[in-house]
């Protein structure tokens, strides 16, 4: 094995993976054991690819305990392109769709949801730069609404959702690109989840859906093939060429998860991660926090200082010191510690220490 030095990364994503995961790719990179030939160059029909894709769906299954009724699918375009998908298939002609605007993403999916159909705003926390998440007190749900789309992290702002909303007998729908698998889910109290897996679940390139089959009888024939859920699940995710390394490395991450002790022992690793760097930013006030206390993010940690010039030397010493991708969004300014399940306690530890140091030399 070579020697390499890495950093500690703290992308928003793509993000860090686990080191035995990158370890195993590397080994099996020329040829998957048995097979003789690499990931990268196998057919994706072949048995080889057949068999990574049904571990990866069944682990998928294990870990967040997915009830037989769901379909997992595996499909391409990124988060981004199911802001197209969850209107186009579920949201039919004379019904409203209730979006809960919570952050920056979450408007993304309105804006294509208003291409599709009629969207109702259940509530905004745009105002308040999306510094929290509306109360359930706050939404104004239509009643029989074709579904009601939330964002469960917000990674731009740093914000999650601890209780999911009351929405009755109305399909949930919920975008958890950023936080899927850092902590237990609920999957029955879901109709459809969708994740973009760049942050805890593998690469960029695949997207992670698990659509309850009720579903699956919105999606009309006249919707384009690669763009219907039913034509999707009836296919098995292999309507056409599925993103095969991103499948396969998915599928590692799984593994992985699983090695760990499930999403349980990761929440709990998560909980304590976080709490260590909120902690260091409630510390003094040299470091303000930008989200709301009880909506802060497990996953994505924002805060800031008292001015743009030391918010500056911040990132760039920072970086200098081996803590890679600490500047925060553009929209929120200051920093952002992304801190995935795959993130190391131990980077945690290095960056308060930084922020610690940090302070003594400029506070
Ligand atoms: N939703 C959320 C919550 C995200 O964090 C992101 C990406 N950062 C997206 C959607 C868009 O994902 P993608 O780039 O996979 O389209």
């Amino acid at each position: 094995m070579t020697t390499v030095t890495r950093v500690y990364n703290f992308s928003s994503g793509p993000a860090v993976l686990p080191m035995p995961v990158l370890e195993e790719i590397q080994r099996d990179l020329l040829a998957l054991p048995s097979v003789g030939m690499s990931i990268l160059e196998i057919s994706h029909r072949s048995a080889a690819f057949e068999s990574i894709l049904a571990q990866a769906e069944a682990d998928v299954r294990s870990v967040a305990a997915v009830p037989s009724n769901y379909k997992v699918l595996f499909l391409q375009g990124g988060a981004s392109t199911q802001f197209s998908m969850v209107p186009m298939n579920l949201l039919g002609p004379g019904m409203t769709a209730d979006y809960i605007d919570a952050g920056s993403w979450g408007e993304k999916a309105i804006k294509e949801a208003k291409k599709v159909g009629t969207v109702n705003v259940a509530a905004s926390t745009k105002s308040e730069n999306y510094s929290r998440v509306p109360t359930q007190a706050e939404l104004k749900l239509t009643p029989n609404a074709a579904y009601v789309h939330m964002t469960s992290n917000n990674t731009i702002e740093g914000t999650e959702v601890k209780t999911l909303p009351d929405v009755g007998d109305v399909p949930l729908v919920s975008d958890t690109s950023s936080d899927m698998f850092s902590r237990p889910i609920d999957i029955a109290k879901h109709a459809l989840i969708y994740s973009g897996a760049q942050k805890n679940l593998g690469p960029s390139g695949v997207t992670l859906v698990l659509v309850r089959e009720d579903m699956l009888s919105r999606s009309q024939k006249s919707l384009p093939s690669m763009m219907n859920y039913a034509v999707q699940a009836e296919n098995g995710s292999m309507y056409n060429t599925p993103p095969t390394f991103a499948v396969y490395t998915l599928g590692l991450v799984m593994k992985w998860l699983i090695a760990q002790g499930g999403l349980t022992a990761m929440a709990e690793v998560n909980e304590r991660k976080a709490a260590k760097l909120y902690g260091e930013i409630d510390r003094t006030g040299f470091y303000r926090g930008t989200a709301h206390k009880d909506c802060r993010s497990l996953m994505n940690v924002t805060f800031r200082l008292a001015s743009e010039e030391l918010e500056k030397a911040f990132v760039k010493e920072s970086t200098a010191a081996g803590l890679d991708g600490l500047k925060g969004h553009r929209s929120v300014g200051g920093m952002r510690a992304s801190i995935y399940n795959a993130f190391p306690e131990t980077g945690i530890d290095a960056l308060v220490s930084f922020m610690r140091e940090f302070e003594r030399k400029r506070g």
